[in-house]
């Protein structure tokens, strides 16, 4: 079916005012950004619903690319025709037509808005069932629970037909719950957790550590790849990379084993805190899930938070690895996760890192590193990368890897 419009639903409109005005400008914005390369749709956002005309644009691949922006709850590929009931007849035939199979049921749903249309909701209904009635040999009728729901609206401006009504990804439009930045790693979780943060309408700024030549230059690239398809919920993303080399060798020298691994994620969390604050962000994401792995204990996040005042936000602290991985296949990052790249994390982890790290046996044990000159080293050195929708990084490593061949 060539539709002529999609009709988009709001999902949480709880709130009134300011707030639900900002959610509708924030919505609006967010689907122009995401449907900026067909040219000629016309996109407005309507107190109650968007409206997209698509002036000819393909409707299945918009629809691809609604079903990934929060803040939808459905949509509808509609028909627009002229308010005449003989061409409402012929499109609504068409569209039962496209997705009938033998033993199907219909029925028709008129809201007339516009009380001057010659017929009355009854007979449209009995007009438009007709015809479909006619053109289908078999099908028939159903009030209760009918396969196939053909709504059709008789407005002012036209009748708009539809049938298909697609979920979308629920949650609220990125950018109306301001601003916060994520920790990432090139794991399977902090993408994921990313996801959850955008969810609830929190535009995020990548930070990452990376320690060369520990790490390679595709352990950072395979970060930015991740980023990049992160940006399909929510537009370009900053990725900010930051230096670790020096800070983890100088607590691999000078901090006892048993707290190399507290000390470390300390260090990030006040480097995080640092740039958090300087970008005017309010809190800060990481992947964390309880119970994961040893820095993943009470006791441990407790001895690491104790460097921040900022909230740590954990979207996963409750979720199960098998739950985790499942949404990182819905998001299609957990390919890319797996690529065996050296985190930093795992350089210089000692066999058997501290459980249950003792908070005050940490600070004494930061106390032997030079805290502030590293901060403010790793700081001044600090790249920042805007990254968009489509970029590659990852392939792009692997050219210049076959030319060294
Ligand atoms: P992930 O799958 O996200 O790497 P994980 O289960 O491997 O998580 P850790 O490696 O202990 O657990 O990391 C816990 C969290 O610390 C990560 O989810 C991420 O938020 C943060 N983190 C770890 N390594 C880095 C890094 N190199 N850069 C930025 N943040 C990191
Ligand atoms: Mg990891």
């Amino acid at each position: 079916m060539q539709y002529t419009e999609i009709m988009v639903r709001y999902g949480e409109l709880s709130t009134k005012g300011k707030n639900r005005k900002d959610f509708i400008k924030q919505l609006g914005k967010n689907v122009k950004r995401v449907l900026h390369n067909f040219e000629n749709l016309e996109i407005s956002a309507k107190r109650d619903r968007l409206h997209i005309t698509l002036n000819g644009e393909d409707s299945s691949s918009i629809m691809n690319r609604l079903k990934d922006v929060f803040g939808i709850e459905t949509f509808s590929p509609v028909m627009k025709v002229e308010k005449d009931i003989e061409s409402a007849k012929k499109v609504v035939a068409e569209i039962v037509k496209s997705q009938y199979k033998p033993g199907m049921t219909f029925k028709i749903d008129t809201r007339r808005q516009d009380k001057n249309f010659p017929l009355n909701t009854h007979e449209i209904n009995d007009a438009l069932g007709g015809a479909v009635v006619n053109e289908i040999d078999g099908i028939k009728a159903q009030m209760k629970d009918p396969d196939i729901t053909i709504r059709a609206e008789f407005r002012m401006n036209g009748i708009f037909l539809s049938s298909l009504t697609i979920s979308g990804a629920g949650g609220l439009p990125v950018g109306t719950g301001g601003r916060a930045t994520m920790m990432l790693s090139g794991g399977i979780d902090s993408p994921v957790a990313s996801y959850l943060g955008m969810k609830r309408g929190v535009r995020l700024d990548m930070v990452h550590f990376y320690s060369p030549p520990y790490t390679s230059e595709q352990a950072l690239a395979k970060a930015k790849q991740l980023t990049e398809k992160l940006t399909r919920f929510g537009g370009n993303i900053q990725f900010l990379q930051v230096p670790f080399t020096e800070i983890q060798e100088e607590i691999k020298d000078k901090v006892p084993e048993g707290y190399l691994m507290t000390v470390q994620r300390r260090m990030m969390l006040r480097l995080t805190t640092a740039l958090t604050l300087k970008r005017h962000c309010k809190g800060i994401f990481t992947g964390e899930s309880l119970g994961q792995v040893a820095s993943q204990t009470l006791e441990s996040m407790m001895a690491i938070n104790d460097v921040t005042n900022l909230p740590v936000l954990r979207p996963l602290s409750s979720l199960d690895k098998t739950e985790i991985i499942r949404i990182a296949e819905n998001i299609d990052t957990y390919d890319l996760s797996i690529m065996p790249f050296e985190d930093c994390c795992t350089v210089f982890t000692p066999p058997a890192p501290r459980t249950k790290p003792n908070l005050y046996r940490t600070r004494e044990c930061e106390a032997m590193i030079d805290v502030e000159g590293l901060m403010e080293r790793a700081l001044d050195k600090v790249k920042i990368v805007d990254i968009k929708n489509g970029e590659e990084f990852l392939n792009a490593q692997e050219d210049v890897f076959s030319e060294l061949l």
